[in-house]
């Protein structure tokens, strides 16, 4: 049995973003990509997996030439083989779900792991629109997993506690932070991945079901206001929390 782990190759989250002139797309100009967060769970725990039971870790991620960057972090982690799904176009989360489905279903995979969500899009249903078109259980925000017996045990964490849930493969897993410790990729690794094969073809045609018409900043912060020094400015502080910022 194989294990595939989906990554997407995200903007670092302490880079500062701008629109593009389109207003549609990010500039993405100076902007620094990494792994996104998540699927760093998800590449650790398909490593564990393998160490288990034994198969290959496939990696595989849509995107442009750009992607190989990510794919390369998750082979020098210690995954056997990376797969591009190249596609210059900007493709939805139903789409890139699409491509990758249709390249799992010939992996001979039976576990699949991504991460709960990406941290630049934020639509958390990569994973599961996966799971939906290739016909596998799917399990999200998993914070703790046992396989054994064809079955797979996973909590979930829910609102104020967590959830232990059952399920046979075969079955998508969305990670959240908890579930594991990401392996620093060694020097031995980052050497070794560099002849490690990633395979180059086009994903799979696909239509977007969603169009962004437009992106925005969230308004500008506004400057601090000192009301004043001593504790006469407290009755004006108090009126003002209450009546202008209503919060007390
Ligand atoms: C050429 C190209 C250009 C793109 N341009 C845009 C754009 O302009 N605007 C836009 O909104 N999106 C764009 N995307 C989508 C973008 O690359 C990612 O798919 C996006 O970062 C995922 O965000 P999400 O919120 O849909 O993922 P979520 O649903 O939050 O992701 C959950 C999980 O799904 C998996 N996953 C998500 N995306 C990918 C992926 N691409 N490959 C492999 N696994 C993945 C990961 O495991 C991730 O943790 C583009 C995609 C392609 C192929």
């Amino acid at each position: 049995m194989n294990i595939a782990v989906c990554v997407s190759h995200v903007p670092d989250t302490a880079t500062k973003i701008k629109i593009g002139p389109d207003e549609k797309t990010i500039d993405s100009s100076g902007v620094t990509y990494i792994i996104n967060p998540y699927d760093e769970f998800a590449v650790e725990e398909a490593l564990k997996t393998k160490e288990k039971f034994g198969g290959d870790v496939i990696v595989l991620s849509v995107g442009g030439d750009a992607n190989k960057e990510t794919i390369r972090k998750a082979l020098a982690m210690g995954a056997d083989k990376g797969i591009l799904l190249k596609d210059a176009n900007a493709r939805d989360s139903f789409s890139v779900a699409k491509a990758l489905a249709e390249e799992i279903k010939n992996l001979n995979c039976e576990i699949v792991f991504a991460g709960k969500q990406s941290v630049d899009y934020d639509n958390s249903i990569t994973g599961q629109l996966t799971a939906e078109l290739l016909g596998y259980n799917c399990v999200t925000v998993v914070v703790d997993l046992k396989i054994g017996n064809n079955k797979v045990i996973a909590e979930r964490e829910i609102e104020g506690g967590k959830e232990v849930v059952e399920t046979e493969f075969p079955v998508v897993i969305t990670c959240q932070k908890g579930l594991n410790e990401p392996r620093y990729a060694s020097l031995k690794g980052i050497m070794a991945a560099k002849k490690k094969v990633i395979e180059e073809k086009p994903a799979a045609p696909s239509e977007n079901k969603t169009e962004i018409i437009k992106m925005k900043k969230p308004p500008e912060k506004q400057p601090g206001r000192i009301i004043g020094t001593d504790a006469s400015a407290v009755p004006e502080l108090v009126r003002l929390l209450h009546e202008e910022a209503k919060i007390i």
